[in-house]
Parts: structure tokens; sequence; C-alpha cells
């Protein structure tokens, strides 16, 4: 048995415990107490031990795609996305995934949710031991095309996939994929990924044809008058297996059909703030009863993996839009990054919390040198004053996959930006067709 001792210990699942310790058994957790009734073990002093967050809505596999079409509106962001996705292969997108799995967990995080277009992220996910559900994308307006592209991409991460990475599917967003499609993709009975009502250029594009999303228009559906949550909901393509990332353009109608669905949401506030999306309604979805994470998304969107940077950005934006310094509590962001994200993503009686019989998945964080010492509300502490620079140790079953300035990062950002330098590299014209 190992025991883990701090300042704190945020068991999230029951209040913070003052000089708190964490015993450890087999990969899972045996008991949280106080040093004095389980011993001190490995002591952290001026730290915090939280269950490892769960990054509810990643794409590992653009952790190199920092700031590419930054400042445009959502549709030409996304063109110029998918015009360099396809400068690349395999090698280059398996060495940006390890980067983006290795920042996730030096960030604290344990578990993702991540939508993969090709499936690297699942090896990257294996070879850190980093817990995940890989979506795998697919996209169009074909049923069994779609299939094929999950069977396809599903053979390629086989041999990563374990109860520690397991395989999912994510039919990409409503404006990309047909309604047959998510129906087709619900029937694979797999864990499901989408992205819903994330911009109003989504919404132009699906409710009236119109919109910044023309030009694009080959890699669209047709539009058929509504917005995707009404098109899917009316023909029963909406259940509990299903997260949804953003829903930030919601209607109450829109929130009342995911909340008879069980839709679960992955919430993204930077993403959705540095696309001029908007600001999500977290109390609204909250207020009805929906599951509700927090993901980074990609670095295609956000500086940074840094969760505790997303948490901030949680309480920030919450309160903003409400005009409310009691909207959110840092408690409550803490508990949205963690039990929220496990209940999201379907894993949160394995974890999401610490409590006996749970996975050991934790991150240890130093507060030393921080505003928030001496404690005086620890969640705060973690959440205001927490940052990947102050993660001492990430915990996957009870495994150290990361202890600070454990990773060998010049290696992981070599490969990493070797593949960024060819995404930036213009295309060579195409050759006229004789
Ligand atoms: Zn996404």
């Amino acid at each position: 048995m190992t025991i883990l001792s701090a300042d704190w210990v945020l068991p999230v699942e029951g209040a913070p415990i003052a000089n708190g310790a964490v015993a450890l058994r087999d990969g899972r957790i045996e008991a949280v107490g106080t040093v004095a009734e389980l011993g001190e073990g490995q002591r952290f002093d001026g730290a915090a031990i939280v269950p490892g967050f769960v990054n509810a809505h990643t794409h590992l596999e653009y952790a190199v795609y920092a700031a590419f079409g930054d400042g445009l509106s959502f549709a030409p962001w996304l063109a110029t996305h998918i015009e360099r996705k396809a400068r690349i292969g395999r090698e280059e997108t398996e060495a940006i995934a390890r980067l983006g799995a290795a920042q996730c967990l030096a960030s604290g995080v344990t578990t993702v949710g991540d939508a993969s277009f090709a499936g690297a992220a699942a090896h990257a996910c294996s070879d850190l031991g980093l817990r995940a559900i890989v979506y795998l994308e697919v996209f169009g307006s074909d049923a069994d095309g779609a299939v094929e592209q999950f069977r396809a991409k599903l053979d390629y991460v086989r041999p990563a996939l374990s109860e520690r990475v397991r395989a999912g599917v994510s039919p990409h967003a409503p404006y990309t994929c047909s309604t047959a499609v998510y129906l087709a993709c619900l029937a694979l009975d797999v864990p499901v990924m989408t992205h819903f009502n994330e911009s109003q250029d989504e919404l132009d594009w699906l409710v009236r044809g119109e919109g910044p999303m023309q030009p694009v228009r080959e890699l669209l559906v047709e539009p058929d008058g509504q917005t995707g949550i009404r098109r899917l909901a009316a023909a029963g393509a909406l259940d509990a297996r299903v997260v949804a990332a953003h829903c930030v353009k919601v209607d109450p109608d829109e929130i009342e059909l995911l909340a008879r669905h069980d839709v679960a949401v992955a919430h993204c506030p930077r993403s959705n703030a540095i696309l001029g999306c908007g600001v999500a309604p977290l109390a609204e979805l909250r207020a009805a009863g929906l599951r509700v994470g927090v993901g980074t998304d990609g670095i295609s969107s956000v500086p940074s993996h840094d969760y505790f940077e997303e948490l901030r950005a949680v309480v920030g934006s919450a309160r903003a839009r409400s005009e409310d310094a009691g909207a959110l509590s840092p408690a409550d962001a803490l508990e949205l990054g963690t039990l929220g994200g496990a209940r999201a993503l379907g894993l949160a009686d394995e974890v999401g919390s610490l409590v006996p019989g749970k996975r050991a998945d934790l991150a240890v964080v130093t507060l030393a040198g921080t505003p928030y010492v001496p404690w005086e509300d620890p969640a705060a502490a973690v959440v205001y004053g927490g940052g990947s620079q102050q993660v001492l140790a990430t915990l996957v079953d009870g495994e150290v996959r990361y202890e600070r300035g454990g990773f060998r990062w010049h290696e992981l950002t070599d490969a990493a930006s070797r593949a960024r330098n060819l995404l930036l590299q213009e295309a060579p014209a195409r050759a006229q067709p004789r």
C-alpha cells in the first residue's frame, strides 16, 4: 500500500480534509482520511491532492495547431485547419498527439475525452498511460461510408486499446454529418462525442442555408431548416451515450431536449471565447440537470492544455455572463472539472473523485509561492493559484505518469515542432491535368 499526504486533500465527493492523506493499493483508492488516521507516507508540503482532472473535450492531434486561422470567423477558421491538416501524415500526427497527451498529464489531467481525426491520440494515450475515450471522427451524409471510416480508424487504433484507453465514435457535427450518420454511429453501441451549436455560423447554415459556411458547402450536409439538436432529437438520435461539446448557442427548448435525452455537455469556455462564438449558458445547462464536464478543446482554438486556465475561465465566464460573483464557486469548478467530466463521459463509477474503490487517478498540486497560502479556501487556492507549472505529480491507476521535470520535453517538442513546420509550408501548386 502507498500513502500520499499533503496540507489538504480535496476528495470532491466529501469536504476538504486538512492535513489529509490518501492510501492506494493495486491501482485503486483504499482509503481517504487524515494523516492522523492513515499516516504520513510520502509527504507534499504546501500542496493539495485532488482527483485527476477529466478533460472532457480535447483534440490531442492538434497540439501544435496554435493560432492557425486566429481572428477568422468560425467557418474560415475551420477551413484553414482542414486544408493544413492534409499536409502531414500518420507519423507526424502521432508525434503531435504524444505532446498533447504529455501536456495533459503535466496539467494534472488523468482522463481525456478526445475527438480524434486520425486515431493517433489512442496510441499517444496508451504509450503515456493517460486514461482516454478516443472518439474516432466520421463525416458525411452516407451512413455506410461513415461506418467504413470508423472501421478503418478502429483497425489502426486497436493495438492501443485497453481498459484504460477505449474507443468511441464521433460524428463530427450536425453540419458535417447527416441524421443517418448519427443513427449509424449510435448503432455501433460505443460512446459518442459530437459538437453541437458551437457557433452562429453553424446555425446560419443549418437553419437558413446561408452565412460564412457557404464556401465549404461541399463538406456540409444540406440544411433542412432546423438546428442539429432539434433535427436529431426528432429522429431519435440523441441519448445518454452522447457527449456534446460546446452547446453555446442553445435556446431553452434545445436545453430541454438535451435534458430529456440525457445528453452530456463538454463546456469549453476558452475555446468559445477565443473563436468569438460566445459564452455557453452554463447555469441553465446545470439547472436543467444536464451532466456537464469541462474541456480545453484543441490547441487549434486555445493557447494551452493548462487545465487550471480552463477552470478559471469556467468561473470567470459564468460570473461575467450572470453579472454575479456568486454564480459559480471555485469548488463548483473543481467538481465540474473532475466528477462532472467523469459523469459526462460515463466513467463516474471509476474516476472523478477520491473515494475508496475508485481508480487511483489523482494530481498533487503545490501552492507554495502563490498568494493563496497560508490556506484559507483550498478549492479557491487550487483553482485560482494552480497551473501546469505547479503540478508535482500525476498518477493514473496508482502509477506515477508525470513528475515535475520528468518528461523528456525536448524530444516531445522537437518531433511535434517538425510536424508544425510541415503544417506551415504552403502546398505546392497542383499540377494542371492534361
Ligand atoms: Zn472539438
